[in-house]
């Protein structure tokens, strides 16, 4: 039996409209975002299809060009810029199904609320999200059979918002972490008031004592590797914004404290959300 692969497609960072700009930006940005294929012989499996209509189509097309089947996409997590994209996915591959956890899928009607889906992703991003609403197939179990080989979902509490998962492929050392995990880009911690850091920590815990030798982040600099240093490169942050938050006099405070101690992560717009949020 072949050894099961992975790939990593990387969407840019793009512009997202609004006016609440952090002291000295010009503009605000989504951070760059990841969109894992594993795949065998002839089959695959694709994890979190991005967000807007353009970048959907051009993953579609870079999952097409491998020539593999693609029989199923799971979403790790419900927060839509992970995967509003799925609909051009079904265009190109409509056998594939569309699974995640039942919370999961449960939290994913959610987005697509007025709450969310026009209260917050629509104003960011006009026209360029598709109106097709696709639902998630709660898995039955935590398993995705691929080519005798078992991808496990690991269900992970809150993480950068709640119920998230990650998915675990033992044969090959991977874990693909969703939002549980991020790369060289501010952390989103606009949800962590409350237990979601020490959450986000314990979550942080389950990746480790898997034990990966590579680890995707869902939001990364392309490029980067898949590194499992990046587990505790989240934790830092997390830790770093905790005794920032207990430390400051408000948001500013908070803003500038955390830029100080992270100058070269990727979206300062993140930190600025997360610092309101957390002071409000
Ligand atoms: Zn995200």
């Amino acid at each position: 039996m072949n050894t099961l692969q992975y790939s990593v497609y990387v969407a840019p960072s793009k512009p997202a409209v609004s006016d609440d700009l952090p002291p000295g930006e010009a503009r605000r940005m989504w951070s760059p975002t990841s969109s894992t294929l594993i795949f065998g012989e002839h089959d695959a499996v694709l994890v979190d299809p991005l967000m807007t209509i353009e970048e959907s189509r051009a993953l579609a097309g870079w999952v097409a060009a491998t020539g593999k089947n693609l029989t199923t996409i799971y979403i790790t997590h419900a927060h839509g810029d992970h995967f509003f994209g799925a609909p051009a996915i079904l265009d190109r591959f409509p056998r594939a199904r569309l699974v995640s956890t039942p919370r999961v899928a449960e939290l994913m009607e959610v987005q697509y609320g007025p709450r969310w889906f026009d209260g917050f992703w629509d104003p960011r991003f006009p026209g360029q999200i598709s109106g097709d609403h696709v639902t998630a197939e709660p898995l039955a179990g935590d398993v995705i059979e691929l080519e005798g080989e078992q991808l496990r979902a690991i269900e992970l509490g809150h993480t950068d918002t709640d119920s998230a998962s990650a998915l675990h492929v033992p044969s090959i050392g991977l874990v693909v972490a969703g939002d549980a995990v991020y790369g060289d880009v501010h952390l989103y911690l606009a949800e962590s008031k409350g237990t979601g850091r020490r959450d986000w920590l314990d979550a942080l815990d389950v990746i480790e004592r898997l034990a990966p030798t590579a680890v995707v982040s869902g939001h990364k600099r392309d490029g980067d590797p898949d590194s499992p240093a990046d587990i505790a490169r989240t934790r830092g942050y997390i830790q770093d914004f905790d005794t920032a938050a207990g430390n400051a006099t408000g948001y500013l405070d908070l803003y500038e404290e955390m830029l100080a101690r992270h100058p070269d992560r990727i979206n300062r717009g993140v930190l600025w959300n997360s610092a309101k949020a957390v002071m409000a």
